[in-house]
């Protein structure tokens, strides 16, 4: 049954919507990832928990049978900043990033950012407002990994555990998600996930093709582009091959 109607049907929401929906028009605080593909009713009901469990794993069965692809995003190098930054404000977006961001989320990908920030295990960021800067360029979401390489984390390019944290939230298929990278760190993390990958040649684009290239953990690239906005172009020319290449 679709949420539509449901809510025809719901005898509940015949009751309740009307006298009461000014006070049900609040998010609920534990939407799952759904709560903006399903707008105005999900955020009206508010049914018994078993109701509200059923819709959830009606969103979450959406997500998994491919409707949410994301398309991970490195931040340095990729979407901007110099070749070696050590403090995170030293950065300023590619001429063609906000568009890419602005491409992607117009042909319904959702761009999430995945970055390691070691400057903050490093006590380097000063309170950098890392959310503020991704939710302006047009970010969906953010995973950040603040640890420098001798933590021993699970979250630190390339090791996988940022995109195990998306795909744990929303519940993605990332054999059909995208990476967006300019190293080979984040080759080799989205190829160990299944995703395709995109290498970008800004940052450090040209070491990754050349001695960084072994690094890579036998993963090719499916496309090398010029830039962001390239990269961009190209997942939306290919939005209908949902599955990852042999
Ligand atoms: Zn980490």
């Amino acid at each position: 049954m679709t949420l539509g109607m449901y809510l025809i049907n719901s005898r509940l929401c015949k009751r309740r919507i009307g006298a009461r929906l000014r006070m049900r028009c609040g998010a609920r605080p534990n939407s799952p990832c759904g709560l903006k593909q399903w707008p105005a009713p999900h955020r009206i009901l508010s049914p018994s928990p078993q109701k509200i469990g059923r819709l959830h794993s009606a969103i979450n069965s959406t997500c998994k049978a491919g409707r949410m692809t994301a398309v991970f995003i490195d931040r340095d190098g990729t979407m901007g900043g110099g070749y070696d930054m050590e403090f995170p404000w030293m950065y300023a977006p590619y001429p063609g990033t906000r568009e890419a961001f602005a491409l992607l989320n117009s042909n319904g990908f959702f761009p999430i950012i995945f970055t390691n920030q070691s400057c903050i295990a490093r006590g380097k960021d000063n309170g950098y407002d890392f959310a503020a800067e991704f939710r302006e360029i047009g970010a969906y979401d953010w995973f950040i990994c603040p640890h420098d390489a001798g933590d021993g984390c699970n979250c630190r390019k390339p090791k996988t555990g940022l995109l195990e944290q998306a795909q744990a939230k929303y519940g993605l298929d990332l054999s059909s998600c995208f990476v967006i990278g300019d190293r080979w760190s984040d080759m080799l993390a989205g190829g160990l996930c299944g995703c395709r990958l995109i290498l970008v040649m800004t940052g450090r684009g040209q070491e990754s093709l050349g001695i960084d290239r072994a690094r890579w953990g036998g993963y090719s690239p499916d496309w090398v582009a010029p830039d962001i906005l390239d990269a961009a172009r190209w997942i939306c020319r290919h939005k209908d091959n949902n599955t990852k290449p042999a």
